[in-house]
């Protein structure tokens, strides 16, 4: 190039830069991952070039860098690519398509997702430009392949450029960004690195960071990504060791996953990923998951919830979708055709796993079952394909620690509760209950999450006939043979002493050594209460709020206790009353919290009768 060339970017409507300051504001990090990516596109160009016989073969290894220098306020991304000559740089750079993106960002206007405004940037090619988000110059230095003089190249940001011949030696090109005044964080090493952690961290060729601080001797230059990616991997030749190296690393998790699922979707899907599911400690713990999408190795976004359905949002994992741009909006995402078949595919996978682990590894995946099945059971109920796939493979866990299907369970109650599975929400609170099924011979499942609760009424509306009845419900699977002798006086001292009228009283003939009196309450009537709870429209602690309609008091007919009560009826009634009001408090006491006046009227006739037993 004899002199120096002036220009200025020719855009098609008004000029460029406003528009990406304006757009992509909340998206400035993108930068780094655009040149960057850039700088891989290019290498791979050469790459291929060289492959076909038509660029020369260099013994240089291809490698990125990624200079700050505080100092002169310069952040460099210089490749060993292919490079532009000064008609391809003219063509590529100088002049944006601009037409369609002035329609784009029109169309997008008063949309505040960010995918939108990002979506702006790949559509049109104007990812080089994203570097004027940061920068109040960039400049070029570049030398192609073909032999063509390097040119450099110095744009600011309103889009004035000079075009001028290079001594630049190497083929590749070097990107400058003068960081404008403004961004001066993106001069900071903890912030390039974390960006080229979260966007550069999979991409193809090695990317080096020279953060300006001194180098010691011995220091040994270690790329910032890993190129070879697991999930790029055979199947076959991953090992276990290396999923969970994989794992931690990227999710920074110190837990080991449950287990992992490797997708390595064939053409038409043309996709790779591993997902996995992570351990949860405690039920408390927020179950949030991770699943970030890149596109040939390129970070593109989290938790993409048009590709991977919401309720698999709590697994964490990859996913590389090369059929997908780079930057995709919302809208394109929620109408693709593409994006539903992937979709579908991952769910058709991770119900795969579940089955297998459950036909093939039983015990193992009774194991992982109290961790996995918030989640499995969060996606039976959102989706009717998952439960279909995996509804016999749904674990109940009983309360000696064991687990069954549901059919196992069913299967194995025919003879004594046809179709019904008992369960307790609070084994502390309902041990006497279970203990009574226990003795029985009925096993009782255990839930310990209100979406157990939930999951059990969405199993009841798919399993006709099936009821799942809480262990205070219905008690009439603990009765013996025989009829109870009803005593009517018996019934009215206790709806007396209970204060409530409504109480219904079931006298019944249970075993002699079992509890004198049981409170309970129907299914329907615990599942409203429990509703209403939900929907605040009942007091929260428990206790305090009015009794729900249908409880019924069950007296053991065969208690020795209640037995002397109904004998003491007529000549003392004041003790049996004494007594009643004990035995209905304490009934009261093993089937839910007490409230304060309750717990109160119980200490001190506690303590009375304890005065009364000290002074006989
Ligand atoms: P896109 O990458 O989407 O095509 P960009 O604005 O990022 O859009 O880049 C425009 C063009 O400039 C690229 O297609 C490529 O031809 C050229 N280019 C950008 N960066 C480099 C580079 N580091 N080496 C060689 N060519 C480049």
């Amino acid at each position: 190039m004899s002199e120096k060339q002036k220009g200025g970017i020719s855009v098609s409507a008004e000029n460029i830069f406003p528009v990406i300051k304006k757009w992509l504001y909340s998206e400035k990090d993108i930068f780094l991952r655009e040149i960057v990516s850039n700088a891989t596109d290019a290498i791979t160009k050469l790459k291929r070039l060289q492959s076909l016989g038509q660029a020369e073969a260099t013994d240089t290894p291809y490698r990125i860098d990624v200079r700050l220098d505080k100092a002169a306020k310069t952040l460099t991304v210089e490749d060993n690519g292919i490079g532009m000559t000064e008609e391809e740089l003219k063509r590529y750079i100088c002049s944006i398509a601009l037409s369609g993106a002035v329609d784009f960002i029109k169309k997008y206007e008063g949309e505040s997702e960010d995918s939108a405004k990002g979506g702006i940037i790949g559509h049109f090619g104007l990812g080089f430009y994203s570097a004027f988000m940061v920068s109040e110059t960039v400049e070029i230095h570049t030398r192609s392949y073909t032999g063509a003089p390097a040119v450099h190249w110095v744009c600011t940001a309103d889009g004035d450029y000079e075009l001028e011949a290079s001594e630049r030696e190497e083929i590749g090109t070097e990107i400058i960004m003068h960081i404008e005044e403004n961004e001066q964080e993106y001069l900071d090493a903890g912030k390039l690195r974390e960006m080229l952690n979260k966007y550069c961290a999979f991409m193809p060729t090695e990317i080096y960071f020279d953060d300006g601080s001194e180098k010691k001797d011995d220091q040994k230059e270690e790329p910032v990504n890993d190129v070879a990616p697991l999930w790029q991997k055979p199947v076959s030749e991953c090992t276990d060791e290396e999923y969970k190296a994989f794992y931690s690393k990227v999710f920074s998790d110190y837990r080991e996953p449950l287990f992992q699922i490797h997708i390595n979707a064939d053409y038409p899907l043309n996709f790779k990923g591993i997902l996995y599911f992570p351990r949860i400690t405690n039920q408390y713990e927020s179950i949030e998951g991770q699943v970030k999408l890149y596109y040939n190795q390129v970070f593109v976004a989290d938790n993409i919830k048009e590709v991977i359905p919401e309720y698999l949002l709590m697994l964490k994992g990859v996913l590389d979708c090369p059929e997908l741009p780079l930057n995709v909006s919302r809208s394109y995402l929620q109408t693709n055709s593409y994006v539903a078949k992937v979709s579908a595919h991952i769910v058709k996978k991770v119900a795969d796993k579940l089955v297998s682990l459950s036909k093939n590894e039983r015990e193992r995946y009774e194991k992982v079952w109290d961790d996995i099945k918030t989640f499995v059971e969060y996606a039976a109920m959102r989706d009717q394909k998952f439960r279909d796939r995996v509804k016999d493979h749904l674990l109940l866990k009983l309360t000696d620690g064991t687990h069954k299907t549901i059919d196992e369970y069913l299967e194995a109650a025919k003879e004594k509760h046809e179709n019904t599975v008992y369960y307790t929400t609070d084994k502390a609170l309902q041990a006497q209950y279970i203990a009574l099924f226990e003795k029985k011979g009925i096993a009782v499942v255990e839930f310990d999450s209100l979406l157990d609760t939930q999951f059990a009424t969405s199993e009841e509306a798919h399993r006709a006939g099936v009821k799942f009845l809480r262990v205070d419900a219905d008690l009439t699977a603990l009765k013996n043979e025989g009829e109870a002798t009803e005593s009517k006086a018996l019934t009215d001292l206790f709806v007396k002493v209970s204060g409530n009228e409504k109480l219904t009283v079931k006298q019944e003939a249970l075993g002699e050594g079992d509890v004198p009196a049981m409170l309970s309450v129907s299914e329907e009537s615990r599942r409203m209460e429990d509703m209403m709870k939900m929907y605040r429209m009942a007091n929260d602690d428990g206790g305090a709020f009015s009794f729900p309609l249908d409880t019924t008091l069950i007296l053991n007919t065969n208690a020795p206790l209640i037995q002397k009560i109904d004998s003491m009826l007529e000549a003392t009634p004041d003790k049996a009353e004494a007594l009643a009001a004990h035995v209905y408090r304490l009934a009261l006491l093993s089937h839910r919290k007490l409230s304060a006046e309750e717990m109160q009227a119980f200490l001190c006739d506690s303590y009375k009768l304890l005065l009364e037993l000290a002074e006989q």
